[in-house]
């Protein structure tokens, strides 16, 4: 039997043979570009991760479909398409996101040379920030929620090994983005590579890479670590392009047996739009549910944040803010945080008269809260909590660079998103005049253009205040 044709006969069983995905990315296409005097069959693939995928994983599987085909024993290699009829035809043809995908890994144009020898030997992995807080010595576990802390706390110490993809699903406010990082955490501490990543940020990089014409570095990145953590991938629904990218990040790193953890507000079967191919490897995972918390378990987190910011709250008061905020956490701790805040401000103890009052005002009706649907405070925390600081610290006198920085990413959101005027802004923020606090607002604009980091920070925290 003539070469060729082993080849195709081959091609056609391992179709039948492989997942519809996996033979989809890695071999769709393959073609046999001769066959050494050795033996060795040389197959063509589309790019370095079918190559590598190939070459590392599916060898063995694909050698033994040809081998019964031939009925004889071969080798195989696996190389690198130069040129493809399909890669002659004029780009504009194909969908970017198809080309990419096709394409492999670009090199990046040579950088200059103070950049080379600046240049970490990994590529920088994007700064998604986690918060200190949240670890899992830190997380109150109860009935509602344990199914969802064993799984997370599997997945930390055994990365790949039990649930893979893991999804954690619920509404906001349960504690799934502090499971997250509390992964996250873990596994850095074993020096594992992490990412954590907002799916809106996963979003922004990309466009990024492709406007910038580093779309192998981002792949590069994304595929080089041993624990991928994506948060909110409801937000990817409808981003065809995204999904498609994220699919093959999604694969590389399955294949090569690495950890994913998802985590979105609704179940899998209702991430509507978000591809099927994706969606049902959710479901190949373990997908888990976390249900708002009870009561006992709320009075439980109330006295570790009272413990932790060395604050006496008595137990009526806790009762009723514990009673207060039923369904979520993160409402929990706004009624804690506004709580403690006025007492301080009025130097006195956290007693039940201050605790009514706190939420006499967190209740008053809708008109009372300001138009667009946000509150300065609600901005305060949000931003207080992604900068790791507590919301004090952000209307407080400090100066660190860290303090600034939350200070005026508060600003500007407070400016954008409430009508509060600018002179009630200065005020909060440390007295400053509504001149500062304009000119503040418009450096951060400015910014804003150039850092991508910092407009992906930005998207990520107005779209958790619009959806608070
Ligand atoms: P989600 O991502 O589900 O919307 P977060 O993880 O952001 O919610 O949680 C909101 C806040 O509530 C965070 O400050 C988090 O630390 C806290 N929180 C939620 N669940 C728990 C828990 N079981 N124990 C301690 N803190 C919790
Ligand atoms: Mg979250």
């Amino acid at each position: 039997m003539d070469s060729q044709e082993a080849w195709h006969i081959a091609y056609n069983q391992l179709q039948l043979q492989l997942d519809r995905a996996s033979f989809d990315t890695w071999l769709r296409g393959a073609t046999l570009i001769q066959v050494e005097e050795t033996g060795t069959f040389v197959i063509g693939v589309r790019n370095t991760y079918a190559r590598e995928m190939l070459q590392n994983r599916l060898y063995r599987n694909i050698r033994r479909v040809l081998m019964d085909v031939l009925g004889e024993a071969v080798e195989l290699r696996f190389e690198v398409r130069q040129t493809t009829p399909e890669s002659k035809k004029p780009r504009e043809e194909m969908p970017l996101f198809k080309l990419l995908a096709e394409q492999g890994p670009v090199e990046a144009p040579p950088l200059p040379l103070h950049e080379q020898i600046a240049r970490p030997q990994r590529p920088a992995l994007p700064e998604s920030e986690l918060n200190a807080r949240f670890v899992f010595d830190r997380f109150v576990v109860n009935g509602s929620n344990r199914l969802a802390y064993e799984a997370a706390r599997a997945v930390a110490e055994n990365p790949a090994k039990y649930y893979n993809p893991l999804l954690l699903y619920g509404s906001v406010g349960l504690g799934k983005t502090h499971l997250l990082h509390a992964i996250a955490h873990t596994c850095r501490a074993h020096g594992l590579r992490v990412i954590y990543v907002p799916s809106e940020a996963f979003t922004n990089d990309l466009v990024d890479s492709i406007r910038h014409k580093t779309t192998a570095m981002f792949r590069e990145r994304y595929r080089s670590v041993d624990v991928l953590l994506v948060d909110d991938v409801q937000f990817m629904a409808g981003k065809e392009s995204t999904q498609e990218e994220f699919f093959h990040t999604f694969n590389a790193l399955y294949t090569f047996n690495k950890q994913i953890v998802l985590v979105s507000d609704r179940p899998p079967r209702e991430l509507n739009s978000l591809e099927d191919r994706l969606r049902s490897r959710f479901e190949g995972g373990l997908a888990v549910d976390v249900q708002p918390l009870e009561l006992e378990s709320r009075l439980a987190i109330l006295e570790m944040w009272a413990r932790e910011r060395g604050v006496i709250l008595p137990m009526d008061a806790m009762q009723a803010i514990a009673e207060r905020a039923r369904s979520n956490v993160r409402e929990l701790e706004g009624l804690f945080n506004q709580a403690i805040t006025k007492a301080h401000l009025e130097q006195r103890p956290v007693t039940m008269q201050v605790v009514e009052a706190a939420l006499e005002r967190h209740e008053r009706p809708r008109q009372h809260r300001i138009r667009k649907g946000v509150t300065m405070d609600q901005v305060i925390e949000a931003v207080a909590a992604h900068f790791d600081l507590y919301p004090e610290d952000i209307t407080g006198k400090g100066r660190s660079t860290r303090l600034n920085q939350a200070r005026q990413v508060a600003m500007f959101l407070v400016r954008e998103l409430t009508d509060v005027p600018l002179v009630q802004i200065g005020d909060v923020f440390g007295g400053r005049s509504h001149t500062t606090v304009l000119h503040g607002c418009n450096k951060m604009a400015e910014e804003m253009e150039r850092d991508a980091e910092l407009r992906a920070l930005l998207m990520q925290l107005r779209a958790q205040l619009r959806g608070a």
